[in-house]
This record gives structure tokens, C-alpha cells and sequence, in this order.
């Protein structure tokens, strides 16, 4: 018996995530921010940069 490939489990690549350096919480990218006053440039989730001012 052949093994076959669901095509189904493909579909959920578009919600990437991306894991915050900081509080380690993993969130959408839509919820993290580029912190450019960090150098090298740091990205961190929209409530760590609040709280880095
Ligand atoms: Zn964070």
C-alpha cells in the first residue's frame, strides 16, 4: 500500500509565528516590532518593546 501524502496539512504554513528573544512567548508576526535603537537591530513582541520604552 502505498504512502499518501495529505495535501490538507500544507495549508496552515501562512500563520507564521516568531518567538520573542525576551518574554520567549511565541506570537504572530504581526505582533512583533524591530526595535531599532537596539544594536544590533532587535525584534521583540509589541508588549516587551512598551516595556523597553
Ligand atoms: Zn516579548
Amino acid at each position: 500500500m502505498p504512502a499518501k501524502k495529505d495535501k490538507t496539512a500544507s495549508l496552515k504554513t501562512q500563520d507564521a509565528t516568531f518567538t520573542c528573544k525576551f518574554c520567549e512567548k511565541s506570537k504572530s508576526l504581526s505582533e512583533m516590532t524591530v526595535i531599532t535603537r537596539f544594536f544590533p537591530v532587535t525584534v521583540a513582541c509589541r508588549e516587551c518593546a512598551k516595556k523597553l520604552g
